[in-house]
Protein backbone atom coordinates (compact mmCIF):
# COMPACT_ATOMS: atom_id res chain seq x y z
CA UNK A 1 0.00 0.00 0.00
CA UNK A 2 1.74 3.61 -1.07
CA UNK A 3 0.23 6.21 0.89
CA UNK A 4 1.12 9.60 -0.26
CA UNK A 5 1.37 12.87 2.06
CA UNK A 6 -1.36 15.50 1.45
CA UNK A 7 -0.85 17.38 4.22
CA UNK A 8 2.21 19.50 5.31
CA UNK A 9 3.94 18.65 8.22
CA UNK A 10 3.50 20.84 10.97
CA UNK A 11 5.43 20.18 14.43
CA UNK A 12 8.29 22.56 14.87
CA UNK A 13 7.12 22.39 18.00
CA UNK A 14 8.26 19.23 18.70
CA UNK A 15 11.38 19.23 17.57
CA UNK A 16 12.37 22.48 19.46
CA UNK A 17 11.62 20.34 22.59
CA UNK A 18 13.98 17.23 21.32
CA UNK A 19 17.17 16.51 22.90
CA UNK A 20 19.73 16.02 20.46
CA UNK A 21 20.51 12.85 20.92
CA UNK A 22 16.95 11.57 20.30
CA UNK A 23 16.91 14.12 16.95
CA UNK A 24 17.60 11.44 14.40
CA UNK A 25 15.15 9.21 16.21
CA UNK A 26 12.07 12.06 16.43
CA UNK A 27 12.61 13.13 12.84
CA UNK A 28 12.25 9.54 11.53
CA UNK A 29 9.10 9.74 13.89
CA UNK A 30 8.10 13.37 13.16
CA UNK A 31 7.69 11.96 9.29
CA UNK A 32 4.68 9.82 9.54
CA UNK A 33 2.84 13.14 11.21
CA UNK A 34 0.14 14.58 8.97
CA UNK A 35 -2.77 13.03 6.94
CA UNK A 36 -1.73 10.73 3.86
CA UNK A 37 -4.21 9.99 1.16
CA UNK A 38 -4.13 6.32 -0.52
CA UNK A 39 -2.53 6.32 -3.66
CA UNK A 40 -2.31 2.89 -4.67
CA UNK A 41 -2.86 -0.71 -3.50
CA UNK A 42 -1.24 -3.17 -5.41
CA UNK A 43 -2.24 -6.88 -5.12
CA UNK A 44 -1.11 -8.71 -7.51
CA UNK A 45 -1.28 -12.50 -8.28
CA UNK A 46 2.31 -14.82 -7.96
CA UNK A 47 2.78 -14.14 -11.55
CA UNK A 48 2.81 -10.62 -11.49
CA UNK A 49 -0.61 -10.10 -12.74
CA UNK A 50 -2.80 -7.11 -11.59
CA UNK A 51 -5.45 -9.30 -9.16
CA UNK A 52 -8.76 -7.72 -8.29
CA UNK A 53 -8.08 -6.00 -5.48
CA UNK A 54 -10.99 -5.98 -2.51
CA UNK A 55 -11.55 -2.40 -2.57
CA UNK A 56 -11.94 -1.98 -6.46
CA UNK A 57 -9.56 -0.90 -8.60
CA UNK A 58 -9.41 2.64 -7.55
CA UNK A 59 -9.15 2.38 -3.87
CA UNK A 60 -9.51 5.75 -1.93
CA UNK A 61 -8.53 6.47 1.68
CA UNK A 62 -7.07 8.24 4.33
CA UNK A 63 -4.61 7.57 7.22
CA UNK A 64 -3.79 10.38 9.67
CA UNK A 65 -1.24 10.06 12.36
CA UNK A 66 -0.74 12.88 14.53
CA UNK A 67 1.91 14.35 17.24
CA UNK A 68 -0.16 12.51 20.26
CA UNK A 69 0.21 9.31 19.20
CA UNK A 70 -3.44 8.87 17.89
CA UNK A 71 -4.17 7.26 14.38
CA UNK A 72 -6.97 6.65 11.82
CA UNK A 73 -7.66 4.86 8.94
CA UNK A 74 -10.10 4.69 6.33
CA UNK A 75 -10.32 2.40 3.31
CA UNK A 76 -13.22 2.66 0.59
CA UNK A 77 -14.21 1.33 -2.67
CA UNK A 78 -14.34 4.30 -5.07
CA UNK A 79 -18.40 4.68 -6.45
CA UNK A 80 -19.81 3.12 -3.57
CA UNK A 81 -23.89 2.40 -4.04
CA UNK A 82 -26.29 4.54 -2.19
CA UNK A 83 -29.49 2.96 0.02
CA UNK A 84 -32.58 3.85 -1.84
CA UNK A 85 -33.75 5.58 1.59
CA UNK A 86 -30.84 8.01 2.90
CA UNK A 87 -31.41 6.73 6.07
CA UNK A 88 -28.59 4.34 7.43
CA UNK A 89 -30.87 2.69 9.82
CA UNK A 90 -33.07 1.85 6.60
CA UNK A 91 -30.73 0.05 4.93
CA UNK A 92 -31.82 -3.58 3.15
CA UNK A 93 -29.68 -6.52 4.26
CA UNK A 94 -28.41 -6.33 0.78
CA UNK A 95 -27.39 -3.02 0.94
CA UNK A 96 -25.94 -2.62 4.54
CA UNK A 97 -24.03 -5.72 3.41
CA UNK A 98 -22.76 -3.93 0.10
CA UNK A 99 -21.91 -0.96 2.59
CA UNK A 100 -20.01 -2.75 4.79
CA UNK A 101 -18.01 -4.54 2.69
CA UNK A 102 -16.94 -1.51 0.69
CA UNK A 103 -15.82 0.46 3.62
CA UNK A 104 -13.24 0.03 5.97
CA UNK A 105 -12.13 1.84 8.67
CA UNK A 106 -10.62 1.56 12.25
CA UNK A 107 -8.86 4.31 14.62
CA UNK A 108 -6.44 3.92 18.00
CA UNK A 109 -2.85 4.65 18.95
CA UNK A 110 0.46 4.28 17.26
CA UNK A 111 3.98 3.63 18.21
CA UNK A 112 6.88 3.61 16.07
CA UNK A 113 10.39 1.04 16.02
CA UNK A 114 12.40 2.95 14.24
CA UNK A 115 15.13 0.25 13.91
CA UNK A 116 13.00 -2.50 13.33
CA UNK A 117 11.19 0.29 10.26
CA UNK A 118 7.41 -1.05 11.97
CA UNK A 119 4.85 0.86 13.27
CA UNK A 120 2.07 -0.58 15.53
CA UNK A 121 -1.38 0.46 14.95
CA UNK A 122 -3.18 -0.60 18.26
CA UNK A 123 -6.51 -0.77 17.67
CA UNK A 124 -9.32 0.91 20.04
CA UNK A 125 -12.79 1.02 17.86
CA UNK A 126 -13.01 -0.71 14.66
CA UNK A 127 -15.78 -1.70 11.53
CA UNK A 128 -14.48 -5.28 12.37
CA UNK A 129 -15.40 -5.92 15.88
CA UNK A 130 -12.53 -8.63 15.61
CA UNK A 131 -9.71 -6.02 15.23
CA UNK A 132 -10.66 -4.25 18.76
CA UNK A 133 -8.08 -4.41 20.75
CA UNK A 134 -5.47 -6.03 18.19
CA UNK A 135 -2.17 -4.57 17.55
CA UNK A 136 -1.72 -3.88 13.36
CA UNK A 137 2.16 -4.02 12.70
CA UNK A 138 3.27 -2.79 9.40
CA UNK A 139 6.50 -2.29 8.06
CA UNK A 140 7.40 0.87 6.16
CA UNK A 141 9.64 2.74 4.24
CA UNK A 142 9.94 6.06 2.75
CA UNK A 143 10.75 6.40 -0.71
CA UNK A 144 10.21 9.67 -2.93
CA UNK A 145 7.85 11.72 -0.35
CA UNK A 146 5.56 8.38 0.00
CA UNK A 147 5.19 6.08 2.65
CA UNK A 148 4.62 2.41 1.66
CA UNK A 149 3.31 -0.15 4.35
CA UNK A 150 3.77 -3.68 3.29
CA UNK A 151 5.68 -7.08 4.44
CA UNK A 152 8.31 -8.37 2.80
CA UNK A 153 10.60 -11.98 3.66
CA UNK A 154 12.15 -14.30 1.73
CA UNK A 155 14.28 -17.40 1.93
CA UNK A 156 18.06 -17.83 3.43
CA UNK A 157 19.75 -17.40 0.46
CA UNK A 158 18.06 -14.82 -0.87
CA UNK A 159 16.77 -16.00 -3.88
CA UNK A 160 13.07 -16.27 -3.07
CA UNK A 161 11.57 -13.27 -2.05
CA UNK A 162 7.73 -12.27 -1.46
CA UNK A 163 6.03 -9.28 -0.31
CA UNK A 164 2.29 -9.67 1.77
CA UNK A 165 0.04 -6.93 1.90
CA UNK A 166 -2.58 -6.40 4.26
CA UNK A 167 -3.17 -8.16 7.40
CA UNK A 168 -3.31 -11.98 7.57
CA UNK A 169 -6.30 -14.16 7.82
CA UNK A 170 -4.75 -15.97 10.71
CA UNK A 171 -1.41 -16.68 12.18
CA UNK A 172 -0.80 -20.08 14.06
CA UNK A 173 1.74 -22.10 15.48
CA UNK A 174 1.06 -25.55 14.43
CA UNK A 175 2.59 -28.48 16.85
CA UNK A 176 1.65 -31.43 15.31
CA UNK A 177 4.41 -34.15 14.82
CA UNK A 178 4.17 -33.53 10.84
CA UNK A 179 5.41 -29.99 11.21
CA UNK A 180 7.76 -31.22 13.58
CA UNK A 181 9.81 -33.45 11.37
CA UNK A 182 9.59 -30.88 8.58
CA UNK A 183 10.64 -27.87 10.05
CA UNK A 184 13.22 -30.05 12.30
CA UNK A 185 11.66 -27.85 15.00
CA UNK A 186 9.00 -27.71 17.45
CA UNK A 187 6.13 -26.14 15.91
CA UNK A 188 5.91 -24.03 12.47
CA UNK A 189 4.58 -20.93 12.03
CA UNK A 190 1.64 -20.41 9.67
CA UNK A 191 0.68 -17.16 8.81
CA UNK A 192 -2.09 -17.43 6.23
CA UNK A 193 -3.38 -14.78 3.39
CA UNK A 194 -5.43 -14.91 0.74
CA UNK A 195 -3.36 -15.65 -2.85
CA UNK A 196 -4.21 -12.25 -4.23
CA UNK A 197 -2.34 -10.54 -1.05
CA UNK A 198 1.31 -12.14 -1.43
CA UNK A 199 3.45 -11.18 -4.44
CA UNK A 200 6.78 -13.72 -4.82
CA UNK A 201 9.46 -12.63 -6.61
CA UNK A 202 12.78 -14.73 -7.76
CA UNK A 203 12.64 -18.40 -7.50
CA UNK A 204 11.08 -20.46 -8.84
CA UNK A 205 9.96 -22.35 -5.61
CA UNK A 206 9.72 -25.86 -5.92
CA UNK A 207 7.44 -27.64 -4.32
CA UNK A 208 6.80 -31.00 -2.62
CA UNK A 209 3.59 -32.85 -1.81
CA UNK A 210 2.42 -34.45 1.30
CA UNK A 211 -0.79 -36.44 1.91
CA UNK A 212 -2.11 -35.90 5.75
CA UNK A 213 -2.54 -39.10 7.49
CA UNK A 214 -5.35 -37.92 9.37
CA UNK A 215 -6.97 -36.31 6.78
CA UNK A 216 -5.71 -37.83 3.58
CA UNK A 217 -5.68 -34.16 1.53
CA UNK A 218 -2.57 -32.47 -0.01
CA UNK A 219 -0.26 -29.76 1.37
CA UNK A 220 2.04 -28.62 -0.69
CA UNK A 221 5.36 -27.22 0.68
CA UNK A 222 6.64 -24.63 -1.48
CA UNK A 223 10.54 -24.26 -0.98
CA UNK A 224 13.98 -22.73 -2.36
CA UNK A 225 15.74 -25.38 -4.37
CA UNK A 226 19.10 -23.70 -3.46
CA UNK A 227 19.35 -23.01 -0.32
CA UNK A 228 15.68 -25.94 1.10
CA UNK A 229 14.04 -22.80 2.97
CA UNK A 230 10.15 -24.15 3.17
CA UNK A 231 8.88 -20.49 2.38
CA UNK A 232 5.19 -20.65 1.82
CA UNK A 233 2.68 -23.65 1.08
CA UNK A 234 -1.32 -24.27 -0.24
CA UNK A 235 -3.40 -26.72 1.11
CA UNK A 236 -6.47 -28.74 -0.02
CA UNK A 237 -8.65 -27.88 2.49
CA UNK A 238 -7.82 -23.81 2.07
CA UNK A 239 -8.51 -23.22 -1.71
CA UNK A 240 -7.05 -19.87 -2.18
CA UNK A 241 -5.37 -19.35 0.77
CA UNK A 242 -1.55 -19.20 0.69
CA UNK A 243 0.41 -20.05 4.33
CA UNK A 244 3.55 -18.12 4.87
CA UNK A 245 6.05 -19.38 7.32
CA UNK A 246 5.93 -16.95 9.46
CA UNK A 247 10.06 -17.01 10.53
CA UNK A 248 10.61 -16.42 7.06
CA UNK A 249 9.70 -12.60 7.37
CA UNK A 250 12.29 -9.61 7.46
CA UNK A 251 10.59 -8.79 10.59
CA UNK A 252 8.96 -11.98 12.15
CA UNK A 253 7.58 -10.34 14.80
CA UNK A 254 4.81 -7.74 13.10
CA UNK A 255 1.62 -11.03 13.71
CA UNK A 256 0.39 -11.99 16.41
CA UNK A 257 -0.24 -15.88 16.59
CA UNK A 258 -3.50 -16.55 17.58
CA UNK A 259 -4.26 -20.08 17.95
CA UNK A 260 -1.92 -23.30 18.92
CA UNK A 261 -2.95 -25.98 16.99
CA UNK A 262 -2.21 -29.96 17.71
CA UNK A 263 -1.29 -29.41 21.19
CA UNK A 264 -1.83 -32.78 22.40
CA UNK A 265 1.75 -33.49 20.47
CA UNK A 266 3.31 -30.08 21.58
CA UNK A 267 7.35 -30.64 23.28
CA UNK A 268 6.59 -30.85 26.96
CA UNK A 269 8.33 -27.67 27.84
CA UNK A 270 5.93 -25.58 25.49
CA UNK A 271 3.79 -23.06 27.32
CA UNK A 272 1.11 -21.86 25.56
CA UNK A 273 0.16 -18.07 26.29
CA UNK A 274 -2.86 -17.66 27.91
CA UNK A 275 -4.44 -15.16 25.59
CA UNK A 276 -4.50 -17.64 22.65
CA UNK A 277 -6.73 -20.33 21.75
CA UNK A 278 -5.66 -23.53 21.84
CA UNK A 279 -6.36 -26.80 19.98
CA UNK A 280 -5.81 -30.15 20.50
CA UNK A 281 -6.41 -31.29 17.02
CA UNK A 282 -6.24 -28.90 13.63
CA UNK A 283 -8.00 -25.58 13.40
CA UNK A 284 -12.20 -25.79 13.73
CA UNK A 285 -12.87 -24.52 9.82
ZN1 LIG B 1 17.08 -19.80 -1.02
ZN1 LIG C 1 1.44 -28.85 11.46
Amino acid sequence: MKLRMKIGRWCVCLLAMVDCADLHAMMEADKFIGAWRLVSAEFRTEDGAIAEPPYGPEPQGLLMYDAQGSMSAQLAQKGRTAFAIADRMAGTTDEIKAAFESYHAYYGRYKIDEREHVVTHTVIQSLLPNWVGTEQRRQYKFKDGRLILLHEGGCLCGSVRYRTIGAPMLATACHCTFCQRRTGSAFSEPVLFKLEQVTVSGGPLVTYEHRSDESNRWLRMEFCPRCGTTVMWTAERRPGVRGIAGGTFDDPRWFKVQRHIWTRSAQRWISIPTDAERFEKGSPA
